[in-house]
């Protein structure tokens, strides 16, 4: 048995996970021991520049001393009622979620997977009783290299093997067609029974693949005047990373059902959301959906803390601005290597594409080097590395970063 005076170092602890955790992820091998702001430090002090943000669920920045502080208050007053009962501070986040982002009413869940089942299960709901589509065949159209989570459901209609291939019998009801095309959407829309149109307004998982400009607005057009229901999956665009408190809002585009996760939580603790107005979420009674940790008091408490952060540091906005420096530096950096094509995103959530093969480990083997010079971010798809630091970045802090990603780029070996 260990003592606690013996430490374990970052080999010890990998090695533990190696021999008692599922193998269900391959991690950069680091092993963070602390986070504040944009920074991380290893177990063995090691400090590095976070740029992964666990995936945008970090945009606040680590331990955010006023997400924290209502996380600490809420645990010594209150932490579970379930809904079987009221409490003091599940009315106040509603209240206060649903007039930030502007919809009439918000259903409360935890993880992205579990919100995008949410909304899934809303759409079908009003297919059958408001539209009068016959019972168990409605259909919601979804886009080739999606990602929304990790439910048989979910996966059911990924086209990545990996999330997919033996987690059959898969879930029928659903149509899928590419990304970014409106002529396809028009055409499926044309099909019997369709009841919504499910879409990332930036593929995040796929490589940060950000669609042309004004797809969004025709999506709303075409789904209003499909009468289908436009659902949003924002839980990796949404609150700042785009740029916009929404990535809709870059078009103005109102979804019928949005979707959040991830930064909702400020990265703190486990919290998504589900919102629509009330024709639409008014088909959800009693009995019919919930979570026993579904809007729990410190969900509610550290949400609302969460959102206030991004209000009174004005985040969108520095994300914004710190990312059109980003792809700047990143298009200069390019100008003068063979090694990445392109840089591509909106906001802070990027990417760069490396100029060699999806099989190829040259992406693998940069994020090692630039883990190695003090910069921790993580490939997709192969030869796609994401970028997405935390959005309380400030310039001089950014431009430490471009410097580091600029060195390990120009002192790279194959
Ligand atoms: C991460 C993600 C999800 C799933 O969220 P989890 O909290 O991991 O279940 C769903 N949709 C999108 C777009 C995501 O990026």
């Amino acid at each position: 048995m260990s003592t606690t005076t013996e430490k374990l170092s970052s080999a010890d602890l990998i090695k533990m996970e190696e021999k008692y955790g599922a193998h269900n992820y391959h991690p950069l091998p680091v092993v963070l021991a602390k986070g504040e702001g944009v920074h991380v430090w290893d177990v063995e002090g090691k400090h590095y520049y976070d740029f992964l943000s666990a995936y945008s669920a970090v945009n606040q920045g680590h331990c955010h001393p006023h997400i924290i502080g209502a996380l600490k208050e809420q645990a010594e007053t209150l932490t579970l009622t379930s809904r079987a009962f009221y409490n003091d501070t599940l009315g106040p986040f509603e209240k206060y979620v649903t007039e930030y982002f502007g919809f009439d009413k918000v259903l409360a869940m935890n993880s992205g997977a579990e919100a995008v089942e949410t909304a899934i299960k809303i759409c079908r709901k009003y297919a059958y009783e408001r539209k009068g589509i016959a019972e168990n065949q409605a259909k919601i159209i979804v886009c080739d290299d999606n990602f929304h989570g990790r439910t048989t459901t979910i996966i059911s209609f990924s086209n990545d093997e990996n999330a997919r291939k033996n987690f059959g019998p898969y879930t029928p009801g659903f149509i899928k067609i590419p990304y970014n095309d409106t002529e396809a959407l028009k055409k499926a829309l044309q099909e019997e029974n369709v009841a919504g149109f499910l879409v990332e307004p930036i593929q995040g998982e796929a490589g940060v693949f950000v669609p042309d400009e004004g797809y969004l607005t025709k999506v709303r057009e075409l789904c209003s005047e499909a009468g289908v229901l436009f659902i949003a999956d924002e839980v990796q665009t949404g609150i700042a990373r785009t740029g916009q408190i929404l990535a809709c809002d870059h078009e103005n585009v109102k979804p019928d059902i949005l979707i959040l996760g991830k930064a909702i939580s400020g990265g703190v603790y486990p919290v998504s959301a589900v919102l629509a107005d009330d024709e639409v979420m008014g088909v959800i009674q009693p009995g019919q959906h919930g979570s026993t940790f579904g809007g729990n008091p410190m969900a509610a408490k550290v949400a609302v803390a969460a959102l206030e952060v991004v209000e009174n540091e004005k985040l969108a906005e520095n994300a914004e601005k710190m990312g059109q420096l980003f792809r700047k530096e990143m298009n200069r950096i390019i100008d003068n290597t063979d090694l990445v094509t392109k840089v591509r995103g909106k906001g802070l959530l990027n990417a760069i594409l490396i100029n060699d093969t999806p099989e190829s480990t040259t992406a693998w083997d940069l994020c090692m080097a630039m883990k190695e010079n003090g910069l921790i971010a993580k490939p997709t798809h192969g030869n796609i590395i994401r970028f997405a630091p935390p959005l309380v970045m400030n310039e001089e802090q950014m431009m430490e970063c471009v410097a580091i990603i600029e060195k390990t780029i120009t002192e790279f070996k194959k």
